[in-house]
């Protein structure tokens, strides 16, 4: 077992205004662009990380944040989240939101914490809206005593996993150099077996195109995770992706299209591939649930370990302070941050792409890509994605095979 991270000295971060000047929220409103209500809220229950994956985007990008923090979230903290949350489900009426146990690495925050959170969250919705809880973990610390906990409490598990105990223990590590492959195999063979089974939610992989895609693929589904994320890692026009110069122009589509092509001409549905089915949905005029793709709303804000109210934390890939709203769970109501630009450029749809993705003829589908990857210093995220070239593959070639099997039939 890995050791948390200790807490690096303080550093002070200079928060940027939102970097898209051209975004007018009165003139949006005012044209009819209304505030979509959040559904879904992520919170940090623990700040730090028992591995220390070389890719993250919370400790090893552009944002440090996580360094003037409290390590882990306190009962007055969450007590003020949940207070939030059940009053804009009382505001807004949905049919249920959704609550994220995120990190770091939530599990770092114990058993008695976590007892205490859901409960007091299951406590603060009685009466309200349906509350689906889920907790995104790597699984090192995942237990029986855990488990049993998250069945009687209806909380669903993800785990961050990515492929072959070979192609995982490159990247997803501890910080002294160990693989973590060993400790969530054992973790995914509890989480798998019939007394846990109703708790797992899925697994959370990140694409590495220098791994072999079909291998990877499978080595997941032995686990037989009902959904499997399959996640471009965060880049941008500042930070590009790692690319090979002799190699591919497009190594993240050619990855994803092994992958496809194995999932798509499988006898029957092996598992389900959000990236995979949002892109075929949109290719036949429906709307995507993902970030990655489309031009939905999205409907999601983090809570930090401190109370502060933040943008999605994908930004953090960025510049430092790119989530910073200045709203807190003790001053605000959730519906504060409805207005802040970047809450608002999330749910214009087309309206908050570049010229060049807007004159793309896969943009409906595409939606310029995962929005993080569109930040460039100066113009902001009025940009294509850096993996413009990889979605533009990926997306012809899906919507290629599916097209072609609508006409055969
Ligand atoms: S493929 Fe490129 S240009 Fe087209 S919408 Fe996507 S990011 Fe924009």
């Amino acid at each position: 077992m890995g050791v948390p991270r200790a807490l690096p000295p303080a550093e002070i971060v200079t928060v940027p205004r939102w970097p898209d000047r051209t975004l007018d929220v009165a003139a949006l409103r005012a044209a009819g662009h209304g505030p979509v209500p959040f559904r879904e809220v992520v919170l940090k229950v623990h700040q730090r990380c028992n591995l220390a994956c070389d890719y993250c985007y919370v400790y090893t990008m552009a944002d440090r944040s996580w360094r003037n923090r409290p390590p882990v979230m306190e009962r007055t903290t969450w007590l003020a989240a949940a207070g939030r949350m059940a009053e804009h489900a009382a505001a807004h009426r949905p049919a249920g939101m959704r609550l994220v146990l995120h990190g770091g690495e939530p599990l770092l925050a114990g058993i008695d914490r976590l007892t205490t959170l859901v409960g007091d969250f299951r406590a603060a919705f009685s009466g309200e809206c349906r509350l689906d809880i889920r907790l995104q973990t790597n699984a090192v610390l995942l237990d029986p005593a855990l488990l049993d906990l998250f069945v009687r409490q209806g909380v669903r598990v993800g785990v961050s996993l990515d492929g072959t105990a070979e192609t995982n223990d490159r990247r997803r590590r501890y910080a002294d150099g160990r693989g973590s492959h060993a400790a969530v195999d054992r973790a995914l063979r509890l989480l798998g077996s019939p007394a846990y089974r109703e708790v797992f939610a899925g697994l959370l992989c990140t694409v590495d195109p220098s791994t072999d895609p079909v291998a990877s693929y499978e080595a997941l589904l032995a686990y037989g995770p009902p959904d499997l994320d399959l996640l471009i890692p965060h880049a941008n026009w500042s930070s590009p992706p790692e690319r090979d110069p002799a190699g591919s122009r497009t190594p993240h589509a050619d990855w994803l299209i092994a992958v496809f092509d194995r999932w798509y001409d499988a006898p029957r549905q092996e598992t389900r591939i959000r990236l995979f089915e949002d892109v075929m949905g949109l290719v036949l005029g429906g709307a995507g649930r993902s970030e990655q793709v489309g031009l939905s709303p999205v409907a999601a804000v983090v809570v930090e370990s401190d109370g502060a109210i933040e943008l999605v934390d994908s930004l953090k890939a960025s510049y430092p302070g790119a989530c910073f709203t200045g709203l807190t769970v003790f001053d605000d109501a959730l519906d504060a941050a409805l207005d802040h630009p970047g809450v608002v450029a999330r749910q214009i749809g087309v309206e908050a792409l570049s010229a060049a993705c807007r004159a793309c003829p896969v943009h409906a589908v595409c939606g310029g890509g995962h929005y993080a990857h569109r930040y460039r210093p100066g113009d902001g995220y009025l940009n294509p994605s850096v993996y413009c070239a990889d979605m533009l593959k990926l997306i012809r070639h899906i919507s290629g095979r599916i097209l072609a099997d609508l006409r055969r039939r």
